[in-house]
This record gives structure tokens, C-alpha cells and sequence, in this order.
């Protein structure tokens, strides 16, 4: 083949084509070829409405319920789609995009032992807690990040105050009893509160954990994460037993 031959572009289809070969090149593609009228690509006249078809046929993505021409989808389904599953960095779980900024305030609230120094870091600050673990001033610096501990609110120093005032006073009078009832309701309350906050967990109500991987998230989520939870716990539990059979 003689690649020194001199090349023009075809005006129907742009491609380059050897010179002395574009008058006839040039007259089988005005013959045989058109512009797509949605895309301007040369196309087959005889295969115009197959490819109007297939590239530009008007479809809705799935997750997200956006329009676009079908061509469009692969791309905007795995680059652009706001509903797009991306893992969270924290449990490496799959979520659309839309809930992940969500669940990963909850996720990275989580708590783990660091092994160097046995204090409990978040798993958003572990990055940082790297850095300053290993520094010697360390339990000054956390201090000062963390900023001084919470006192307990009021109300609740009040509850403590009239338990004390309860056991030592056993003649207790039926009025007295009903406010106990609701004195003793309320201290399981607390007593859960500090519970979860020596495991390291929000002290927010709307906090809970999911029973299948004990992460804790905001409620609205949960329930929806509980469910992609139950699939992907119950695959990880089959891929596991293939590997004690083998
Ligand atoms: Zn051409
Ligand atoms: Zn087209
Ligand atoms: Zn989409
Ligand atoms: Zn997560
Ligand atoms: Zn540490
Ligand atoms: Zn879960």
C-alpha cells in the first residue's frame, strides 16, 4: 500500500479518502448517504430510521425518571445520574448518590478503636487522628479539637436529684407511686442515652441501628438501608460458605 497517496475529506461523510479515488467515493456517498437530522452523522440512507431508533429514540433513565435521547443513557447512567450507586467510604456500602452525603454524616459518626492509642475515634477523623496519634502532645490536641465535655442538662440532674429522694423514703403515697412510674420510664431513657453515648453514638433520637450490620443511621434511611442491607448481608453469607467448602 503507498501511504504517500495524497488524502482529501469526503464533503458527505468526512472521512479522509485517497484523492484520485473521491470523485467516486464522493458519488456513492451522495447516493447512499444522509445527515441524521437529530445528530448531523452521515448515516445510510436505508438504515436512517433503524439508527434514529436506536441513538435518538427518546427514553427515561430508570432511577432518576430524567429524559434524554437513548443514545445518551450508558453515559449518563454511570457518570451523571444523581440516583447512581457509589460506595460509602466509611462501609464501603452502595447507595444512590443522593442518600450518600446523608448517610455518610451518620456513617462517619461511627466510632472504632484506634489501636495505637485505645481512645475512640470517629471514622471521619481517623485520617486526621493518624496524623497527631503518633505526636506526643496527642491527648492535648484531641482535647482541644473535641472541645470540653458536655454537662449534663438540667432536667436530667433533677431526675437523679428525686431518685435519690425516692429510695431513701420507702413510705411512699399512691401519687407518689405514679410519679415514680414515670421518674423510672424516664431514667431507662437516660440510662440508654449514656449507653449509647459510651458506644460512641449520637445522641439523637432519630439515630437508630441497623440489625443486620449495627450501623447507625438517621431513620429514614434505615428502613431503606435495612432492605439493600438484608440482600447484601445474605450474599456475603453465601460467598462465605463457598469458601468453607472449598
Ligand atoms: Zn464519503
Ligand atoms: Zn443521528
Ligand atoms: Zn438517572
Ligand atoms: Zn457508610
Ligand atoms: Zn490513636
Ligand atoms: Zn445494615
Amino acid at each position: 500500500m503507498d501511504t504517500a497517496e495524497e488524502l482529501a475529506i469526503c464533503n458527505h461523510c468526512n472521512k479522509d479518502v485517497v484523492k484520485t479515488n473521491l470523485p467516486m467515493h464522493e458519488a456513492h456517498c451522495q447516493r447512499f448517504l444522509c445527515l441524521c437530522p437529530d445528530c448531523d452523522e452521515p448515516v445510510p440512507k436505508d438504515q436512517l430510521e433503524e439508527h434514529r431508533q436506536e441513538q435518538h429514540t427518546p427514553v427515561k433513565c430508570k432511577k432518576c425518571n430524567m429524559k434524554m435521547e437513548k443514545c445518551k443513557l450508558p453515559d449518563h447512567e454511570t457518570n451523571e445520574c444523581t440516583e447512581r450507586l457509589q460506595s460509602c467510604e466509611y462501609c464501603q456500602l452502595a447507595l444512590p448518590l443522593s442518600n450518600l452525603k446523608e448517610h455518610m454524616v451518620a456513617c462517619g459518626s461511627r466510632t472504632e478503636r484506634c489501636q495505637e492509642c485505645n481512645q475512640y475515634v470517629t471514622l471521619k477523623d481517623q485520617l486526621q487522628h493518624a496524623q497527631i496519634c503518633t505526636s506526643e502532645d496527642f491527648s492535648f490536641i484531641t482535647k482541644s479539637i473535641n472541645g470540653p465535655v458536655k454537662p449534663l442538662p438540667a432536667s436530667t440532674l433533677q431526675e437523679d436529684e428525686l431518685d435519690d429522694n425516692d429510695s431513701r423514703d420507702q413510705h411512699v403515697s399512691q401519687a407518689a407511686d405514679s410519679k415514680d412510674e414515670d421518674t423510672i420510664l424516664s431514667l431507662s431513657d437516660l440510662q440508654k442515652k449514656k449507653r449509647n453515648e459510651k458506644m460512641g453514638w449520637r445522641d439523637e433520637d432519630q439515630i437508630s441501628t441497623c440489625p443486620h450490620c449495627h450501623l447507625a443511621l438517621p431513620l429514614n434511611t434505615l428502613q431503606w438501608h435495612e432492605d439493600k442491607c438484608r440482600i447484601v448481608e445474605g450474599l456475603k453469607r453465601m460467598s462465605e460458605a463457598v469458601d468453607v467448602r472449598k
